[in-house]
């Protein structure tokens, strides 16, 4: 009987919980490679971790394929932002942008999804959203953004310009004070928090004592963060992802330094407030670029198909059927492997030899196979594969999309 009771209380809860609204954070702190997180264990961080979960993951795409993509900040955001690499985002540096539009942020996806929901910013750069986001933009459809609090980089009369750049902090500090304040009297839908310190040390001073100090306060905002989401969901019927990452690494050599493709610069980190991740999480090293399909699935948002075509992630909470789409040339066409996480399922496995999703129209797809999932593996033969330089090949399951692309460009030129 007690065991029934229980089982009844569980189910309850989960019904609950299912029931509750679902609100999402994601908080870039720039710049701190894995190691660091994992030797310093900040005790605010560690106590987020112990109630929800904490993953190494990665940054800069494939290595040495088209994906491959600069360990850069910018970079980093967009990749967060469109769910892909740098090769369909095109942002490759912080300075001289030019995004392409035509794969939409997780801003705009949740706006066209969710007209009447709500999107907060909260940042040092303004040019993460009047560049990144595309705010105000007809190629966007003139996204908006209805909690704005950013540009305080050029506020030189509140934020003095410091030798020491302690200016950064104090900006990051009232950049957290607002989310502090806007979660809590305003609780948005979907809120981007960006935090520049802990680069700037790192550029700096490498990794070093004064490095770990900025950790330190970093640690301290972080506590704020979790304060103001344990205070919604005690007081309102809502459940809050709270997602802390970093946009890239640093050198292994001082620190100092990042933007190449070393195993300290790919290597960062994702920090979860509740325990909803999936097999996927568990079973993988995840990328940033996983960031929006979970966003979106824990927001209850469909993807739209030419949406889920181009993404480069994987959601990391939710439901998921497949991962890690590969190909592998084979005499006469290819064989096509891939990770199942739903062994049962049917996949269907499109390709088109067009690329006309970058400039916003539409590829025409072929179905060719529908594989069980389980079989991770299927072998395609065409005598028109043999010379074609270019074709995309999507796994399409129950839960999620993957794509693989053959070109025998290298990401310089695919950009
Ligand atoms: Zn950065």
């Amino acid at each position: 009987m007690r065991i029934i009771n229980t089982l009844i209380l569980v189910m309850l809860s989960l019904a609950t919980f299912a029931q509750l609204k679902p609100k999402v954070v994601i908080v870039i702190a720039d710049g701190i490679p894995a190691d660091v997180i994992e030797r310093l264990r900040p005790p605010a961080m560690q106590q987020i971790i112990k109630e929800g979960a904490y993953t190494r993951a990665h940054v800069g795409g494939t290595k040495g394929t088209y994906t491959e993509t600069p360990t850069i900040s910018a970079p980093g955001y967009n990749n967060m932002l469109t769910g892909t690499w740098g090769y369909k985002h095109n942002v490759w540096d912080n300075d001289n942008q030019h995004p392409n539009y035509n794969y939409p942020t997780i801003f705009r996806i949740f706006k066209t999804a969710k007209p009447t929901g709500t999107t907060a910013i909260f940042s040092t750069w303004v040019e993460n959203r009047k560049m990144l986001l595309g705010t105000g933009l007809p190629q966007t459809g003139n996204l908006s953004v209805d909690y704005v609090y950013d540009g305080y980089e050029k506020d030189t009369i509140a934020f003095p310009h410091d030798k020491a750049s302690l200016y950064l902090h104090h900006i990051d500090e009232h950049v957290v004070s607002c989310a502090d304040s806007v979660i809590r009297a305003k609780a948005p839908d979907l809120s981007w928090i960006y935090l520049e310190y802990t680069d700037d040390v790192g550029h700096s001073k490498g990794t070093g004592k004064e490095y770990d100090k900025a950790i330190g306060l970093l640690d301290e905002q972080m506590k704020k963060i979790a304060a103001a989401i344990h205070f919604r969901e005690a007081n309102y019927k809502e459940k809050w992802l709270l997602l802390i990452t970093t946009d890239h690494g640093r050198d292994s050599l001082t620190g100092s330094g990042h933007g190449d493709q070393s195993k300290r610069e790919r290597t960062t980190w994702f920090i979860l407030n509740h325990p909803v991740t999936n097999a996927y999480f568990k079973a993988s090293q995840p990328g940033i670029v996983d960031i929006l399909p979970s966003a979106a699935s824990y927001l209850n948002i469909n993807l739209p198909v030419p949406v889920k075509r181009e993404l480069d992630g994987v959601p990391i909470v939710g439901p998921v059927s497949v991962s890690n789409a590969r190909l592998e040339n084979t005499a006469k066409g290819f064989t096509l492997k891939w990770k199942a996480f739903t062994k049962t399922e049917k996949l269907k496995v499109y390709i088109t030899y067009t690329n006309h999703a970058k400039e916003g129209k539409k590829d025409i797809y072929k179905l060719i196979s529908t594989p069980s999932a389980g079989a991770e593996k299927f072998n395609y033969s065409s005598a028109g594969l043999l010379n074609q330089p270019f074709y995309k090949v999507v796994i399409e399951g129950k839960h999620n999309t993957i794509n693989v692309w053959h070109t025998v460009k290298p990401a310089a030129s695919v950009k």
